[in-house]
């Protein structure tokens, strides 16, 4: 079978080829980019594999390009790395791997191009196109990794035990890509995944939080989360996440399933174009069910205080995954907070001063909350779908007229901290904060206008109020 090398690639070949050929070393590109190319998915990293020593062909290859690229040199790794145009351009010396029982790093030495194929994860990333002079864009492909790729299965080239208890992350990979690709996970290999989970422990968090994440931005996430949970693997890597599985029964009376709720929630804020963090927002909107969770006799179940728990277990839940803990965490905290809020503005009689709150309180990310409270209506009774999403519509006309008017979006009070100490002529002080939060209130809840002349006449009358 021959690779259709396309125009644009002609030259860096031939050229990768001319190096490999002055250093006498058989030449190929392996792995991803063959797989991402055999399936017109673009890919920008390419990856090289000589028979030989890869960083000298590196050195060769790059002293023929013009402009001279940037080349990265990993000694310790025995590969580098050359930037040439969009591409980035890994050399490798072919090698053989054998794995000891604690630790995912292999022992390595040099092999032959068979034993770099068998160190593969899958079949579909262990296909190769030579370009060497004698066989130039022959495709070899030792395990079928072909027609893995035509009838979209993931499938390990050796036995998956092995595969799997040599390096574990290759289980979250398998999942990741069957994700990504929308590939079925072979039998076989998925049992494997399910027997092997535990051995998901030696894999630092970073690396699960990698492919999570690669998880979370596909287009149908939710495909890999059922399997992260079916394997087991979610239990350990996200086990809050796992606990919201399942549904109880008492006295006739269910709940929803909220992780398949959850999953449902966040393939709509996908349709709508979520980026990462607003889909972690969606994942963990939930998050505190499980834990506040009651049976009331009368209502039924209940999850009071579901949105204050989730929020504080978000900062808890990053820091475990090695997530930031930057403004990026304090948004998904800001929305799992705020999901139920506008749900309790979804009534005629909604107050003018209840929808300024919100708005301030949610400030720039209002549209991202209503967004996510949008995806959180998942009843299967579309009439109540319906219902509800046309409150929606009706609160967001009520947001633009009140935020048209008050211009609450960021907005800060007329009279700020500092000009309270100046005007009273006092330090940082209790009696600052009070007439702050006075002055703040008395505007949110509609008791005076917005600007400068009420405000301080209200923070008068305040401080005499309180002797000051
Ligand atoms: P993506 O670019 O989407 O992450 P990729 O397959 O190109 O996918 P890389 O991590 O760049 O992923 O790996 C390049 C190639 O190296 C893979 O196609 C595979 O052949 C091999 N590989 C990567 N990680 C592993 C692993 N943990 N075990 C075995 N082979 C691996």
């Amino acid at each position: 079978m021959v690779f259709n090398i396309k125009p644009y690639e002609r030259k860096i070949f031939e050229l990768i080829q001319l190096s490999a050929n002055e250093l006498n070393v058989p030449v190929y590109v392996v792995g991803g980019y063959v797989r991402d190319r055999l399936l017109a998915r673009e890919s920008k990293d390419l990856d090289v594999v000589c028979v030989g020593d890869g960083i000298a062909l590196a050195e060769n290859l790059a002293s023929k390009l013009r402009p001279l690229p940037y080349i990265a040199v990993y000694k310790r790794f025995g590969t580098a790395m050359i930037r040439h145009k969009e591409l980035e351009i890994e050399f490798v010396g072919a090698r053989k791997e054998s794995y000891s029982l604690d630790s995912r790093k292999p022992a390595v030495e040099n092999g032959t191009l068979e034993d770099d194929q068998n160190r593969r994860d899958f079949t579909i990333n262990a296909l190769a196109v030579s370009l060497n002079e004698d066989d130039y864009g022959q495709i070899i492909d030792s395990f079928n990794g072909f027609h893995d790729l035509e009838n979209k299965i993931i499938r390990t080239p050796m036995d998956p035990d092995k595969t799997f208890a040599d390096d574990p992350l290759r289980m979250m990979r398998a999942i990741r890509f069957s994700t990504q690709l929308d590939f079925t996970i072979e039998p076989i290999t998925l049992k494997s995944i399910a027997k092997n989970k535990n051995r998901i422990n030696i894999v630092s968090k970073e690396r699960i939080s990698t492919e999570l994440e690669k998880i979370i931005l596909s287009d149908r996430p939710s495909k890999g989360f059922k399997l992260l949970f079916d394997t087991g693997l979610l239990h350990l890597i996200f086990p809050e996440m796992a606990a919201l599985y399942g549904v109880e029964i008492r006295n006739n009376i269910g709940h929803k399933d909220n992780f398949y709720h959850t999953l449902e929630v966040l393939e709509n804020v996908c349709r709508e174009g979520a980026n990462l963090w607003l889909r972690w927002a969606a994942i963990l909107h939930d998050i505190a069910k499980p834990p506040t969770k009651r049976f009331d006799p009368i209502l039924g179940w209940t999850f009071h205080g579901h949105e204050a728990l989730g929020a504080a277990m978000v900062p808890r839940i990053f820091k475990k995954m090695k997530l930031p803990l930057d403004n990026k965490m304090k948004y998904v905290q800001k929305l799992v907070l705020l999901h139920l809020r506008p749900i309790a503005l979804t009534n005629d009689k909604v107050t003018d001063s209840a929808v300024r709150r919100l708005l301030f309180d949610a400030a720039e990310d209002i549209d991202d909350l209503m967004t996510l409270c949008k995806a959180d209506i998942t009843s299967k009774n579309e009439g109540k779908v319906n219902r509800y999403k046309e409150n929606y519509k009706v609160l967001m006309e009520k947001i633009k007229e009140v935020e048209e008017k008050d211009h609450l979006r960021n907005w800060q009070p007329p009279i700020s901290g500092d000009d309270i100490m100046r005007i009273f002529k006092l330090p940082p002080s209790r009696e600052v904060g009070i007439l702050k939060t006075a002055i703040r209130e008395a505007i949110l809840d509609g008791e005076i206008p917005n600007d400068y002349g009420a405000a301080y006449q209200y923070m008068m009358e305040k401080a005499k109020e309180l002797n000051m």
